[in-house]
């Protein structure tokens, strides 16, 4: 089976400081992946790296049959098949709720505004907001901010979904919700690869969890066997910070 995103050797610096030395990871169709590790780890670059919103120093991007790593690729074009949701701040402030859902599937995607509408609804009343979607997103709680920006990122049918941190900006309460609409598109076959601080939620929902640790893989595998028995000395340090 070919994996559905594989990047190789990836490497990155910021000025003299290497952030990324020499990462392989890959995800297969339909597979959740969680990346763990401390702050500063390089999961965020990772992430942004993989949707090239950061050019990489070295090693090769697949996203299916295609080197993305390419620097003749267009990066717009390749962006556009992802779907990236961030920790804060990810709906643009001066368009309504609907707008921000509809904006790349008509901008990017070139859907005619009355489709975009219709699914953007859709997926608005699945997670409850259809009556705010003419609102501005200050009107909404963090949580269905995020829900929205979760949203927002499905409405172009993205082959693979980016989350990075996505709950931490959130009050405790406002978390449990976004985690759901997360682990109902799981449960639906979305390809995602989240990085999360979130261990429960991580052990519960992913299919495999990487574990970064100064800008390299050091461990990864299966939940029960990554968080019941790491192999690892700083994995297992790594995690007993979680669970005290
Ligand atoms: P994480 O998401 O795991 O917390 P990041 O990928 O955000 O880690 O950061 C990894 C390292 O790269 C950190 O030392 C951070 O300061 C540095 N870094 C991230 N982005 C930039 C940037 N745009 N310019 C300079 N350094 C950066
Ligand atoms: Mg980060």
């Amino acid at each position: 089976m070919t994996a559905l995103l594989r990047a190789t050797g990836l490497v990155k610096s910021f000025g003299d400081r290497e952030v990324l030395r020499g990462v392989d990871v890959s995800l297969d169709a339909h597979e959740v992946v969680a990346l763990i590790g401390a702050s500063g780890s390089g999961k965020s670059t990772l992430l942004r790296c993989l949707n090239l919103l950061e050019p990489i120093d070295d090693g090769q991007i697949f996203l299916g049959d295609e080197d993305i790593s390419d620097p003749r690729v267009d990066a717009n074009r390749v962006r556009a098949r992802f779907g990236a949701v961030f920790q804060a701040y990810n709906l643009f402030p001066h368009l309504s709720v609907l707008d921000n859902v509809t904006l790349a599937a008509r901008v990017v995607h070139g859907m005619p505004r009355a489709a975009a509408e219709e699914r953007a609804m859709a997926l608005l009343g699945r997670i409850g907001l259809a009556d705010k979607a003419r609102e501005h997103p200050d009107r909404l709680s963090g949580g269905q901010q995020q829900r929205t920006a979760i949203v927002r990122a499905i409405a172009t049918d993205p082959e693979v979904l980016l989350l990075d941190e996505i709950t931490s900006a959130l009050d405790p309460e406002l978390v449990g919700e976004v985690l759901e609409l997360v682990r109902e598109l799981a449960a639906d076959g979305a390809t995602i690869l989240m990085a999360t601080h979130e261990m429960a939620f991580a052990r519960d929902v992913a299919d495999r969890v990487v574990f970064l640790d100064a800008g390299a893989i050091v461990e990864q595998g299966p939940p029960a066997a990554l968080f019941g028995a790491a192999r690892e000395p700083r994995t297992r340090e790594f995690l007993a910070r979680f669970t005290a």
